[in-house]
């Protein structure tokens, strides 16, 4: 079994152990990320493999209230007492870099069950309650990032042409790097182009699982990371790496099927939409208010999330449109994964796992509940006079909304929900007096991996 291909469970730790050192593998990092979406890891030699799986590494709960910067926003319930692990599954391991291989980490308890702070496993959970109304899910993925330099100041300063050939080939040794490496780290990304923003990047994935694909999102962040390094880049994973520049988005595809095939095409709704199709994205949308705090709730998140930005900063939905919150992509040959719906105001300050539960769990939510499909918003909403006003994204306002939100204790858990608004009123408290360029620049590099 190649390395970087999801194992079938039957390897035995010994003999994955020995595949992993005939690709030079020399340690093993497991990594969970935390309700503020940063990523952070313990490493192994290779050949305590099977202890990071068995026992896990040791971790305080306090990793789950680490705030973006060196803070930690202790609560009632999460203190310097007790123990967590992270443990992760030989199958997974993926290589990153020369001797070095990745895994993603789920946070259990000594025992092994699931940690309730654990943000994979509510994923998994979430996905799990799709199957059991008989749905298959698949979510695509889409990381906008910046390109820095070692510094991590900006990597060029001559002009940017967006999706200009001459600023995606001014690179084209890291982009075939990051390509081959990817390849080799089992990625199966679809897409890379430069963006709109000055030294703007874009990679997308390929659609899977929803627990893959969040899992392949952090892969995707380490690879960009270390391949960046390789040539005297760093990757910011800001939603606003400087003030005024443009903001990286961190859109999800969602897309999900039942016995009878696609609920977002087929039927005899708009574009095909069936009446399951249809409450799936009204979930989504009605949810929103309550769950911005979880898609785009740091510091700078509100820097980018306006309208104008294409970022999707109205609760509406509409075909192809980049304003809306939700971008419907109908099945046409030009969508080879089929109908599904974007989310599109997600940033990548988000923890993925967090956001993609959300995202299906509010659309599940939807489905439960028969919601009513508001109608298109076919235009640019501040064009559309019947279009809803653009949501309230002040982290206060957004941080307050998921507190005392009850859908945001549904699909997220009264725990995640309590670690996800310390972390954040601690950068309410630590930023909030900072001005814009203060803030982008502190926080820069806080997300990146
Ligand atoms: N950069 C935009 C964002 O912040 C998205 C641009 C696009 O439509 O790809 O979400
Ligand atoms: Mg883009």
């Amino acid at each position: 079994m190649p390395v970087g291909e999801a194992g079938d469970g039957q390897v035995s730790i010994e003999d994955r152990i020995e595949e992993l050192r005939g690709h030079g593998v020399e340690l093993v990092v497991g990594s969970v990320t935390d309700p503020a979406g940063v990523t952070r890891g313990k490493y192994v030699p290779l050949r305590r493999l099977g202890d990071f799986h068995r026992s896990g590494m040791g971790v305080s709960p306090s990793w789950s209230v680490f705030c973006v910067d060196t803070g930690i926003a202790f609560t009632p319930t999460i203190g310097v007492a007790g123990d967590l692990r992270i443990r992760i599954d030989p199958a997974d391991v993926r290589l990153i870099d020369d001797g070095l291989a990745w895994a993603p980490g789920n946070l259990t308890e000594q025992q092994g069950t699931p940690a309730a702070l654990c943000a994979r496993s509510l994923l998994a959970r979430t996905e799990a309650a799709a199957a059991e109304r008989g749905l298959t899910v698949r979510v695509g993925g889409e990381l906008e990032c910046t390109m820095l330099a070692a510094d991590g100041g900006p990597a060029t300063t001559e002009p940017w042409s967006p999706y200009g050939i001459r600023t995606s080939l001014d690179r084209s040794a890291f982009l075939v790097d990051l390509a081959t490496t990817a390849e080799r780290a089992g990625l199966s990304i679809e897409q890379i182009h430069t963006e709109y923003g000055h030294d703007q990047l874009e990679v997308s994935l390929a659609p899977d699982t929803a627990v893959a694909t969040a899992d392949s999102v952090i892969l995707t962040r380490i690879v960009l990371g270390r391949t960046a390094a390789r040539h005297g880049l760093r990757i910011s994973f800001s939603p606003v790496p400087f003030e005024g520049a443009a903001g990286n988005g961190a859109h999800l595809h969602l897309s999900l099927a039942d016995a009878e095939g696609p609920l977002f095409s087929g039927g005899d709704g708009p574009y095909g939409l069936r009446a399951a199709g249809k409450s799936a994205i009204a979930g989504v949308i009605d949810a929103l208010p309550d769950l911005i705090g979880v898609y785009a709730g740091s510091a700078v998140s509100a820097l980018r999330l306006k309208p104008g930005n294409w970022a999707g900063a109205t609760a509406c939905w509409g075909l192809e449109n980049r304003e809306a919150a939700v971008r419907f992509i109908a099945a046409t040959p030009g969508s080879p994964h089929g109908a599904n719906a974007e989310l599109k105001l997600i940033d990548p300050s988000a923890n993925p796992y967090l956001a993609a539960a959300a995202f299906l769990g509010s659309a599940l939510r939807g489905i439960d509940r028969s919601l009513e499909l508001p109608d298109e918003v076919a235009d640019n909403p501040s064009n559309v006079a019947t279009a809803p006003p653009p949501l309230d994204t002040e982290q206060t306002a957004v941080i307050d909304a998921i507190e005392h939100s009850a859908t945001a204790a549904e699909l997220l858990t009264p725990e995640i929900v309590g670690a996800l608004v310390a972390v954040r009123r601690y950068e309410i408290a630590t930023f909030g007096d900072l001005s814009p360029a203060e803030t982008t620049a502190a926080l820069r590099l806080a997300w990146s991996c």
